[in-house]
């Protein structure tokens, strides 16, 4: 795919004047040609996720033939150069990816963890045997990927974690337990932040990222946990035990592991963010054809002022939201998008979204709180949002460092 960001137009519209939030063709960072892609993206979510999400949500999971026909069509590793293995296109065209999925409502399918998340540390820090053996296959959906950073003891304070690799030998014996890992279930390869170092001047400085692959002896995955959310999303508890692993399952240099992990943190907060900001859009327009056609009082509700000022609330909101995460985006497309930004922009969108969620629901009276409507699942989708990826505390500690670091 071409480097599409060569040819962004100024004269599109943007969200704000947009006929709806969701249109095709709006926005400066894009082009036409993103406009294809993201057509067929639109496509590919309306015709082979939609109508499976509901059995993929009492499943607890998506089909792997799901991730093998997004492989197909090119929808995994967007943004992963074509000479490692991945589709070659620019940050825009991934961002499509994120949105296009908010905009059909399903969760399920953790394509943007798996791309854009769990891609970079391999091809950033793989060597070439790990890149030319797993990224072709990670893009064709044939490897289904994940990140186990979190663990029972240690979620925020990631220089907690207590999994531990001793070497022995050439190879490493890895112990220890993960838990709440996405597409953790279906995992065929997971990144795995471990300690390597107990004896390190700080933590930090003893942590080691390993590749660890399903069917190794020793490694077990524990149940799908029961969210309240995410329903088709396979989340799980991951379990290491005595897992013999070769020197070449190291990802990287050994105890640089941390400073990686804080390198990669900022692109998936902004597509944590991009996801946030393209939920709301999807909710207000869920919300604006719902009070058009709900009637009260002989008149449909989108008469009533108070609703209309809500409305008119939520758009102004969104729309600012949007502006600073286009920016974003494109910050990241020239690779200047620093820590600090990426946590402002994870923290006020997820935020955002929770109250959109809450508001919208609202609107839709009892019917909202009804599961057949899409803003209830919409509602305990964004729960999370201020959750993973760093929680919004967390944002805001990084957040206040750099500000009274700069005097
Ligand atoms: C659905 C789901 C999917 C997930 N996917 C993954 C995944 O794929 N891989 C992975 O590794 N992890 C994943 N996580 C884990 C997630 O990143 C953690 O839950 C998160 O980082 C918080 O850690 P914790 O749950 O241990 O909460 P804790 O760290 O125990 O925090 C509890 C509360 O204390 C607050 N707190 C903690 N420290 C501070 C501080 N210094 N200042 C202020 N407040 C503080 C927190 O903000 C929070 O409100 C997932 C979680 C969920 C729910």
């Amino acid at each position: 795919m071409q480097d599409l960001d060569s040819h962004a137009s100024p004269s599109r519209l943007e969200t704000s004047n947009a006929k709806t939030m969701m249109d095709i063709g709006t926005r400066r960072i894009f082009n036409e040609d993103h406009d294809i892609f993201r057509q067929s993206v639109r496509r590919f979510f309306q015709e082979e996720v939609v109508p499976h999400h509901k059995e993929w949500e009492k499943a607890g999971q998506v089909s792997r033939e799901l991730w093998e026909k997004a492989g197909e069509q090119g929808l995994l590793g967007v943004m992963i150069p074509e000479e490692h293995g991945g589709i070659g296109g620019d940050v825009f065209s991934a961002a499509i990816t994120w949105e296009e999925q908010m905009y059909c409502n399903c969760t399920g399918p953790g394509f943007t963890l798996h791309s854009d998340v769990v891609m970079p540390y391999i091809v950033n820090y793989g060597s070439k045997e790990q890149v030319e053996r797993f990224i072709p296959n990670m893009t064709a959906g044939k490897c289904i990927t994940a990140i186990a950073m979190t663990e029972p003891g240690a979620g925020s304070d990631l220089q907690g974690v207590r999994t531990y690799a001793k070497k022995d030998g050439n190879d490493w014996i890895l112990n220890g337990n993960k838990v709440f890992i996405s597409n953790g279930w279906m995992a065929d390869l997971v990144v795995v932040v471990t300690v390597t170092n107990r004896e390190a001047k700080t933590a930090a400085h003893g942590i080691s990222l390993f590749l660890v692959e399903d069917g190794m002896k020793g490694f077990q995955k524990g149940r799908k946990l029961d969210k309240i959310g995410l329903k088709a999303q396979d989340t799980a508890e991951l379990f290491f035990k005595d897992v013999r692993l070769p020197a070449s399952a190291l990802l990287g240099e050994l105890n640089k592991g941390f400073y990686y992990l804080m390198n990669e943190l900022p692109q998936e907060r902004l597509l944590i963010a991009d996801m946030a900001i393209a939920s709301c859009e999807f909710m207000f327009e869920e919300t604006r054809n719902y009070v058009l056609q709900r009637k009260a009082f002989g008149k449909t509700i989108s008469h009533l002022q108070t609703v209309q000022h809500k409305l008119a609330e939520l758009k102004t909101e969104i729309c600012v939201g949007r502006t600073f995460v286009d920016n974003c985006l494109q910050l990241l497309s020239e690779k200047r998008l620093d820590p600090s930004t990426a946590s402002m922009a994870k923290f006020w969108a997820s935020e955002l979204q929770n109250k959109v969620a809450s508001q919208c629901l609202q609107l839709h009276g009892g019917w909202g709180y009804m599961w057949e409507y899409p803003i209830a699942k919409a509602f305990v989708d964004s729960r999370v949002q201020p959750i993973y990826g760093g929680t919004n505390e967390i944002m805001k500690e990084l957040i206040a460092r750099s500000i009274v670091s700069q005097k």
